[in-house]
């Protein structure tokens, strides 16, 4: 399969704006090891942290939202993640999801959305094919 990113490798530079943290609801999923790595962050058990911060949507446990979308982690002025330095892999890798990468129609609706695509960073082919093939990525 060819991709339209395979010489050339694509941009990206997170301009902080938050948009892909809220706005409409999504999902987000968290592994057991990042339960427990969020959990330790806020000095609270695995439990509290589920019964806090996640709810079962659509038959698959999910980050909660506030009634506008937000992800229950964003602070609503400065727009920034409560929980950055140990947000789960679905945030950290975005957008470069396998569902985004293997579909350039997908990279061209989420770049209409994020200033921070197509622009800044090179990320080269040989990185891009090592995101695609992340285990842990293959559910995005
Ligand atoms: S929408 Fe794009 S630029 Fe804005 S915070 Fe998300 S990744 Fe960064």
């Amino acid at each position: 399969m060819s991709l339209w990113w395979e010489k050339s490798g694509l941009r990206f530079e997170c301009a902080a704006c938050g948009r892909c943290c809220g706005g409409e609801p999504g999902t987000v999923t968290v592994t057991e090891a990042e339960r427990a790595a969020i959990s330790a962050e806020l000095n609270i058990s695995i439990d509290t942290f589920e019964d806090t911060y996640m709810v079962r949507k659509d038959g698959v446990m999910t980050l909660r939202e506030e009634e506008n979308y937000d992800c229950i982690f964003i602070e609503r002025n400065s727009k920034r993640c409560g929980i950055y330095r140990v947000r789960p892999l679905q945030c950290r890798l975005f957008p470069f999801w396998p569902s985004v990468l293997k579909n350039k129609d997908a990279w061209d609706f989420y770049a209409a959305l994020c200033p921070g695509m197509n622009k800044g960073k090179l990320y080269p082919p040989e990185l891009l094919k090592k995101f695609l093939e992340l285990p842990s990525a293959r559910r995005l």
